[in-house]
């Protein structure tokens, strides 16, 4: 008989699942609302709320008259923050609270007078959030190559909150090596990596991997990256309709996991579709 088995940690975080019950609520309040980008890397959870209501746009000056702004989880750069708020925008704040924390880090930071390096992506949208918090002096690095060389400054590390905690522990120790005085805030978030250690054990008690999530999500592609490191068969699906029946022949065990930013439904409909095909 064949067996599914879920990841022990899988699906929303917290902070994605605040932002779209931020999102929800407000429409439900029947308010006019426009996200400035993509809620989060989910098409079909996009898709879901463009059908309650909500509209994405890319700029601000896309908003239409009496619409409220959400912004997702990620944040958004503080001059757009204080445009919004002069311009009195009603504006609805689902920057997750972590990252709202690495923001404030930044900005202390920065006040303190420390040149401020964050260890991250560069061009991600938190990152380039992150940076304008900052007073000029703040630059990101994301490699060992990247971190320049430092004279007798004053040196203050935020890190990405969802950046991979191994590469955060070789480049701030890389930089510890070359700074004089610095100053580290660890404001990374643990649950990609939950979900990471998860998918690790998983590997080993199934014969099949099935990662669900949007494609253009990277935390979703690293569990399919970690799947495959570990020799797996990994299919990384977004909807339900990509399940295809050869998959599981042959195979008792079924291991299932979904990144940070695929909802319960999009799951429970892929759990439905497996078990439809493999148990009729
Ligand atoms: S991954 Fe972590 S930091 Fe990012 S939204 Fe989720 S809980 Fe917040």
């Amino acid at each position: 008989m064949m067996e599914i088995i879920l990841a022990k940690e899988l699906g929303f975080c917290f902070g994605v699942r605040r932002a779209i019950g931020l999102a929800e609520e407000a429409l439900r309040l029947k308010k006019l609302v426009a996200s400035l980008g993509p809620i989060i890397h989910n098409p079909l959870e996009v898709s879901r709320l463009e059908t309650m209501g909500l509209r994405v746009i890319d700029n601000i000056n896309e908003l239409k008259d009496g619409e409220s702004i959400l912004i997702r989880s990620h944040g958004a750069p503080f001059d757009v923050i204080q445009e919004l708020k002069n311009k009195g925008i009603d504006i609805i704040d689902a920057t997750c609270p972590l990252v709202a924390r690495a923001q404030r880090m930044v900005e202390f930071l920065s006040s303190e007078g420390y040149k401020v390096i964050i260890v991250g992506e560069q061009g991600h949208p938190e990152v380039r959030g992150l940076v304008s918090y900052g007073k000029g002096d703040t630059f990101v690095v994301s490699s060992l190559e990247e971190v320049p060389e430092l004279s007798k400054e004053k040196i203050g590390i935020v890190g990405q909150t969802t950046f991979s905690l191994e590469r955060f522990k070789e480049i701030v120790s890389e930089i510890v090596s070359r700074s004089w005085e610095i100053r580290i805030f660890n404001t990374l978030c643990d649950a990609s990596r939950k979900r990471q250690r998860a998918v690790e054990e998983l590997v080993d008690k199934a014969d099949v991997i099935i990662v669900i999530g949007g494609k253009n999500s990277a935390n979703t592609r690293r569990l399919v990256d970690i799947a495959k490191s570990k020799g797996s068969i990994v299919y990384h699906i977004e909807s339900w309709d990509e399940v295809l029946p050869e998959w599981f022949v042959g195979k008792d065990k079924i291991g299932i996991t979904a990144g940070a930013s695929t909802p319960d439904w999009v799951i429970d409909k892929v759990l439905e579709k497996i078990k439809e095909l493999c148990y009729q």
